[in-house]
């Protein structure tokens, strides 16, 4: 009687649990012999979703085009070793402490002096060289919430590491969402000493599937009025300026390649531009919207910061990713949603300083539709 007890109770508990689960299977090893796991989330609407504790990283976005036919749109690898060489520009990576660039490593707070590494030279890129959010493996672990099921990943970046200032304890919720093709992330944080932090995810999209031969075909709107211009080294020069009349005028939905010449002898090589997005409010809102006219994708990025950087892969060179795929010169596009690059040194742009006791919170949506 007993046993039958167990065995009916063993019995409901199958039954009522959710119908997906997320699957998590093993990645691979670092080369310092750490595991990487995989963690694989689906919907019920064709979208699956993988993401790799190695830099908490979006390693797969599939999605049904206008005809139902799925393609992965993003840029990734095949194993731990791809996301380790020389090819990967942070695909898919969660991008920090500080992502973008800060001028010449330097920052001063509080009367003190930081100085960093000096990755994209004259100045720091993303947060350093060794121990920099996309390079780190990241705890986590796979969540069902009532919106849909997810992984929550989490860092401790230690006081001093990559040279910022304070122990900085991160986290980071991706849920795709069961009743839409819509993927959602949460980033939180806190310090025990006041420091700069701007978190972003590095995904690079192509609509048409990753490895498709360019996005210059892509159309963009962009919910930018202004932007901020930069130097040579793609530092802002602190103003903050008027897209109207310039080719990083989105404010209608534009293919990327209409203007992208103009921009082929400046410092960016194309777009590489952070762009001042109307909403300033702090709350969720769309920034931009990514149409692939061809598969009939489109992307929708909601975000809370107060700007987006818009980079057209002009630095990609063709190296291998998932299934041998070439990511060539403009193949694939980024919408990193961020506070502006350099913050630390423009008292004028919003501030990126984290104050102990505050909490750090960003909301991103990814939205797949097809027109
Ligand atoms: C930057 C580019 C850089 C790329 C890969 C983007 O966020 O704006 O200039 O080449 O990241 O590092």
């Amino acid at each position: 009687m007993k046993w039958l007890g167990m065995f009916f109770l063993m019995a409901v508990a199958v039954a009522t649990s959710p119908a997906t689960a997320v699957e998590v299977s093993m990645f691979g090893k670092t080369k310092d012999g750490e595991d990487v796991h995989e963690y694989v989330l689906k919907n019920e609407h064709g979208m699956t979703v993988s993401l790799i504790s190695r830099g908490a990283t979006i390693r797969q976005i599939i999605v049904p085009d206008r005809d139902g036919k799925l393609a992965d749109v993003v840029n990734g690898f095949d194993d731990v070793a791809g996301y380790e060489g020389e090819g990967n520009q942070y695909f898919g990576n969660a991008t920090g402490r500080v992502c973008n660039r800060i001028a010449k490593g330097r920052f001063t707070l509080d009367g003190k002096e930081y100085s960093l590494a000096i990755n994209n030279d004259p100045n720091h890129l993303h947060g350093g060289v060794e121990r920099s959010l996309d390079k780190v493996v990241w705890n986590a672990k796979p969540i069902e919430t009532k919106a849909g099921e997810g992984v929550a990943f989490r860092y401790v970046s230690p006081d001093g590491e990559e040279g910022y200032p304070g122990k900085l304890t991160i986290s980071i919720r991706y849920v795709l969402l069961n009743d839409k093709n819509q993927l959602r992330m949460t980033y939180r944080a806190e310090t025990d000493k006041a420091t700069p932090v701007n978190l972003t995810n590095h995904s690079y999209f192509n609509l048409g599937g990753e490895g498709s031969a360019t996005v210059i075909d892509h159309e963009l709107k962009l919910e930018a009025d202004k932007y901020t211009p930069t130097d040579d080294t793609l530092i802002p020069t602190g103003e903050i300026a008027d897209v109207a009349g310039t080719p990083l005028d989105f404010r209608k939905s534009t293919r990327i390649g209409d203007r992208i010449e103009k921009l082929t002898d400046t410092a960016a090589l194309g777009y590489d531009h952070n762009f001042v997005l109307n909403n300033q409010s702090g709350e969720l809102a769309l920034a931009a919207t990514l149409k692939d006219p061809k598969s009939g994708r489109v992307l929708e990025v909601h975000t809370t910061e107060p700007g987006i950087q818009f980079y057209s892969g002009n630095f990609l060179m063709g190296q291998k990713g998932k299934g041998g795929k070439q990511y060539a010169h403009r193949s694939a596009c980024c919408l990193e949603d961020q506070h502006y690059p350099d913050s630390v040194n423009h008292p004028n742009f919003p501030s990126t300083i984290l104050q102990p006791g505050e909490k750090y919170e960003k909301t991103a949506v990814y939205s797949f539709r097809t027109e």
